[in-house]
């Protein structure tokens, strides 16, 4: 590290963080360091004391109660997708923890630090917004609970404010015939970052109907998108060719993409459509729907 006054600290309770941050205004929150350190190599300075929050069994443990999911801010992604309860619920959420990074990377690799470097194109972002999760923000005035779409405010900026952190995630245990499918596009096979990503959730009924369905893009805007009137497109057919096809518009619609060295607009708007389109076709599949 290149700032050698930097103290390190490793709470292992809520509480201690709380106070922690509430009387050192310097002080940051930290999981993996998967991304504060090569920022800091890169000369992002640190600050004055990194709380370490790896060692706090609440942010650690994954656990199932009272029909709700909790996953802790951070648990690593080797823990997440080890679940195989977890994955046989929320496949797209294990999938995209699944493509951050290399072997090395996936040890450290958190949810929390996922999502609050807020890079448009993180991949659990529309893995997580789609599915409806919930985020447990906790500071010295308590806890307070916001939809996953309203931590992340444009690139590099969340909604938290001074003496905040993630403590947790919460999802719903998730009903018969659904299920969602997380898809990214990235120029090399490995250790890439998306240039477009897609999640997908299709509930279908039990004559193989959608009765629900939802899209949300990443690394086509700032934050996620919420593809606007997938439902209403989707619910009630049978998920064939035409409908899908009406989807990826819908999809492609919503893109407000950058040019940048892995893709220009026009492609990142054109990939949104095909992985759309993937994407819903194999939540719709795990959902019990015909190939
Ligand atoms: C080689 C390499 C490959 C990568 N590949 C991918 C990839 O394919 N896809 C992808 O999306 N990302 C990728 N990343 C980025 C990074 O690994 C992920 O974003 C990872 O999930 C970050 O988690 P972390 O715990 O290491 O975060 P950290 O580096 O510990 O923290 C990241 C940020 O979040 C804040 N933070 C962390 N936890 C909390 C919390 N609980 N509450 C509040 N703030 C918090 C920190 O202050 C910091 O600003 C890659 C990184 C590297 C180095």
């Amino acid at each position: 590290m290149e700032n050698d006054s930097v103290t390190y600290v490793a709470p292992v309770t809520v509480d201690e963080v709380r106070a922690l941050l509430a009387s050192n205004p310097d002080a940051r929150v930290f999981a993996g360091a998967t991304d504060v350190l090569p920022q800091s190599k890169a000369g992002r300075p640190l600050p004055a004391t990194l709380i370490d929050l790896k060692r706090i069994p609440r942010l650690t443990r994954i656990s199932v109660e009272d029909g709700t999911w909790t996953i802790g801010a951070a648990a690593s992604a080797v823990r997440v997708c080890a679940d195989a309860a977890l994955r046989s619920e929320y496949p797209g959420i294990v999938e995209a923890m699944a493509l951050i990074g290399s072997d090395q990377i996936q040890s450290r690799a958190t949810l929390g630090g996922n999502l609050c470097n807020a890079s448009p194109a993180a991949d659990t972002g529309p893995a997580l917004r789609v599915n409806g999760a919930r985020v447990v923000v906790a500071s010295l005035s308590g806890e307070r609970i916001i939809p996953v779409a309203e931590l992340t405010e444009g690139p590099g900026r969340t909604s938290l404010g001074a003496g905040e952190f993630v403590v947790e995630f919460l999802l719903d245990r998730i009903g018969p015939r659904r299920s969602d499918a997380y898809l990214r596009f990235t120029p090399r096979t490995e250790m890439d970052i998306a240039v477009v990503g897609a999640g997908a959730r299709v509930t279908l009924d039990e004559s193989g109907r959608c009765s629900d369905a939802a899209v949300v893009l990443g690394a086509v805007a700032p934050t996620t998108v919420d593809v606007e009137g997938i439902a209403e497109t989707l619910v009630g057919t049978t998920l064939d060719e035409d409908v899908l096809d009406r989807a990826a518009e819908l999809s492609r619609m919503s893109c407000q993409p950058i040019d940048d060295k892995r893709g220009t607009k026009e492609f990142r708007v054109h990939i949104a459509g095909v992985l759309t389109k993937r994407a819903l076709r194999t939540a719709a599949v795990r959902a019990g729907g015909k190939r």
